[in-house]
């Protein structure tokens, strides 16, 4: 093994440094990996353009590698060599989120980024220090690209999961970039009717070909009227706004049936945003707005155990494959509105 390894570390926006930092050795309850494989989320992307600021941040946190170290009090079936995920968050486990079951909003979990020197998940570096239960066993046989974007499909896991999603349900997603699309494999895969809301084209016949059953244009349609249309005149059972325009939600809101769940799962930008809605139909229609964040645990257990055993195909989803190095390139590419996920190799 190495001394040193290579960690990038976002400085202001559009400027990026690369560390050579010491190779950590695990405490008795932490794991070392040898990073493999980092997807570039929205959340590395705004840190890129500045749109969200907080500096130095050592980013990456949709991670899979090969496990190389394990403290002695880790108790894991993962052998030296295996390929595994690294669970995104820290959480402390006994705070009051924590204790009552909401790991994924842990009060602490930006108090405990991994590197003190640079905080931030670090998962754009060529290793990573975790604490033993953010080691998830995956696939041997799975592709290190697909188990790292275990992330992304845990958090829309969580988003469906919370739906309680009824066979045969209406349900519609706003936005078809890769978390709305994720939601369209996982709304089929609940057996529903899924109807995908989404201005650009080519997003648009793609989310198509990954299994939507119709497509609205929100810029050349009535939104809400088709929505009714498309329902029977009933609405939609559950709506999921994967866009980051406030307008999206009272859209959602509006075009939601008797009993139906508007799920806000993109945060909206730029912060604070407002809408503005009538709240009469809560009442009438026993209507819910709610919303979901990250993922906990058992979001990501689920996802690790689909990827691995194949049961989910990502790979319509990996646009672009680039070395660590060419980190820039790939955020570039990432925020080109054709590209899907941009993964970094190591
Ligand atoms: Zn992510
Ligand atoms: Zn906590």
């Amino acid at each position: 093994m190495a001394d040193t390894y290579k960690r990038a570390v976002f400085v202001g926006p559009k400027q990026i440094r690369f560390d050579d930092v010491p190779v950590p050795h695990p405490g008795p309850r932490q794991v070392v990996v040898k990073v493999k494989a980092c997807a570039l989320c929205t959340w590395e992307q705004r840190m890129y353009t500045g749109e969200e600021h907080f500096y130095p941040l050592a980013g990456g946190h949709e991670v899979a590698g090969e496990l190389v170290e394990v403290g002695t009090q880790v108790y894991t079936d993962a052998k030296i060599g295996d390929r595994v995920m690294a669970g995104p968050l820290t959480r402390c486990g006994y705070c009051e989120s924590c204790r009552r079951g909401l790991d994924n909003i842990c009060d602490n979990s930006f108090k405990r980024f991994r590197d003190t020197d640079v905080p931030g998940p670090a998962g754009l570096a060529e290793y990573i220090l975790l604490e033993d239960y953010q080691l998830y066993k995956a696939g041997n046989d799975v592709s290190f690209e697909e188990i790292s974007l275990s992330e992304p499909v845990a958090c829309v896991m969580r988003s469906i999961r919370q739906a309680n999603l009824q066979r045969g349900d209406d349900v519609v997603i706003l936005g078809a970039g890769i978390m709305g699309l994720l939601h369209v494999t996982l709304a089929k895969m609940a057996s529903t009717r899924v109807i995908v809301s989404e201005p650009n084209p080519e997003r648009a016949a793609f989310a198509r070909k990954m299994g939507a059953d119709d497509i609205i244009d929100p810029l050349n349609e009535d939104f809400v009227e088709r929505v009714k249309a498309l329902t029977g005149g009933r609405g939609a059972n559950h709506l999921f706004t994967a866009v980051s325009i406030a307008s999206a939600v009272e859209q959602a809101v509006a075009a939601a049936a008797k009993g139906g769940r508007i799920a806000v799962y993109a945060s909206i930008h730029p912060k604070p945003a407002k809408i503005t809605i009538d709240p009469n139909p809560f009442h009438g229609k026993e209507i819910t707005l709610t919303g979901t964040m990250s993922q906990d645990k058992e979001d990501v257990r689920q996802a690790v155990k689909m990827i691995s055993a194949g049961l989910i195909d990502l790979k319509p989803f990996i646009s672009l494959t680039l070395p660590l190095e060419k980190l820039e390139e790939g955020l570039q590419a990432a925020l080109r509105p054709d590209t899907y996920r941009v993964i970094m190799t190591m």
